[in-house]
């Protein structure tokens, strides 16, 4: 039998890296991802899973038949994604189990990367217990081969155990950290009747709840002539661009902002006096200040077309995806098993907050796949101090082997449908 820690190990030391900038039609966006996606199909086959396939997209399915006298259950699906975030390499993991005993936490010696307690007050929690780390020079990538690596142990043990379940539906995403994730999710092939996505933070918190989001181009176009000769003609488009972003609330950015606070983020700017170009992401759980925000932009750049003339601020906003409790609350009953499964799984108290982003799961239901999100036990992602303590990925295995029992599911979900 494997364990969740080696698993854990084995699929961060593959590289799986997505790439914002690859073209739109790069489907995966990095070529990289196959190698976990292969592994994955193999060790689903090693396991008896023989249907498990990975498509020429990258996703990964495999279906497990519920066992005798649990047909009459729902199908469920579990999610994980298979890529890390550009933000910071992945290349080169290489992954250790630290023992935490308090105080600051030594990374990395030789280079003198320390994980400071004073800076990462949730070290606390997990005094006395083995912590998954990186050398402090990459990522670790739990976000999110430790939901890969919970979902896999589970199936291995329960496979393992003859422990019966409904049918099961496994899918394993590439690109999730650059927003194609379910781009190419064939909901209808998967099969479930609900799912549950495996990804992201403390192993006691769920989260149904996601931020409405949107990206927001703007283009600003100036005049540019010889600063020498420019009086009363140039409109130099970079400071215009400053201009236009001093119209948008100053304290509503992600650096000021927490729970259900939205904001606007300024994630890219570049010009020259002809021409700046800036990226905004807009957030917001509520829609109706979802809607307000989107509306700000545009009448920052009214602003600036009365200031320089029309056309010299031009907007362009798509939306990226909506709140899934927007649907979801008219099926908690899916919430609630979710609860109760971490609870059979010893949390005394499972705790739930909005999540601020997106994640795969509230792209699936609106797709038609409701698809809340249980953790998966990782902590400080995307950066060098990520990290998932051994006794948070043991009861992730737990709460999805909960999860799947019939007795749980005939009580939270069938009970409802009785009524
Ligand atoms: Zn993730």
């Amino acid at each position: 039998m494997d364990n969740v820690v080696d698993r854990l190990i084995r699929y961060a030391k593959i590289y799986t890296e997505s790439d914002y900038h690859a073209p739109a039609d790069a489907a995966p966006s990095t070529r990289c991802q196959f190698d976990l996606a292969h592994l994955l199909v193999e060790e689903l086959r090693g396991l008896g899973v023989d249907n498990a396939r990975c498509d020429e997209t990258c996703y990964v399915y495999a279906t497990i038949p519920a066992t005798p006298g649990c047909e009459h259950l729902p199908a469920i699906g579990l999610i994980a994604h298979m890529d890390t975030t550009p933000d910071m390499t992945g290349k080169d993991v290489k992954p250790q189990v630290l023992h935490y005993d308090g105080g600051d936490l030594v990374l990395n010696r030789e280079q003198n990367i320390v994980m400071e307690a004073a800076k990462f007050p949730e070290l606390q929690k997990f005094v006395g217990q083995d912590l998954v780390c990186t050398d402090g020079t990459t990522l670790l990538g739990a976000d999110d081969k430790a939901g890969v690596a919970i979902i896999l142990q589970a199936v291995e043990e329960l496979l393992a155990e003859g422990t019966p379940h409904g049918k099961l539906c496994l899918g394993f995403t590439p690109d999730e950290e650059i927003g194609r994730g379910t781009d190419h999710f064939d909901v209808a092939g998967f099969g479930a009747d609900f799912a549950y996505t495996l990804d992201g933070g403390d192993i006691t918190d769920y989260e149904y709840e996601t931020f409405n989001a949107a990206k927001s181009v703007v283009t600003i176009n100036g005049f540019s002539i010889h600063p020498g000769t420019s009086k009363d003609k140039m409109k130099n488009a970079i400071l215009i661009a400053q201009e236009f972003n001093g119209l948008l609330p100053p304290l509503e950015t992600p650096a000021h902002t927490e729970g259900y606070q939205g904001f606007f983020h300024l994630q890219e700017m570049h010009g020259v006096a002809e021409k700046a170009v800036m990226e905004y992401i807009v957030r917001d759980h509520s829609m109706e200040r979802f809607l307000q925000r989107k509306a700000a932009l545009d009448q920052a750049a009214e602003q600036i077309d009365r200031r320089y003339g029309p056309g010299t601020a031009v907007v362009d906003t798509q939306d990226q995806y909506y709140n899934m409790y927007e649907v979801l609350k008219d099926h908690m009953e899916i919430v609630a098993l979710a609860e109760a499964a971490m609870k059979a799984a010893g949390i005394a108290h499972p705790t739930h907050s909005p999540i601020r982003g997106g994640t795969d799961g509230c792209m699936l239901t609106y797709k038609g796949l409701l698809c809340p999100n249980l953790p998966s036990g990782g902590h400080n992602a995307h950066g060098r101090f990520e990290f998932a303590p051994v006794e948070s990925l043991k009861t992730g295995v737990r709460t999805v082997k909960a999860l799947v029992s019939p007795a749980l599911v005939e009580t939270v979900i069938l009970k409802k449908e009785e009524n």
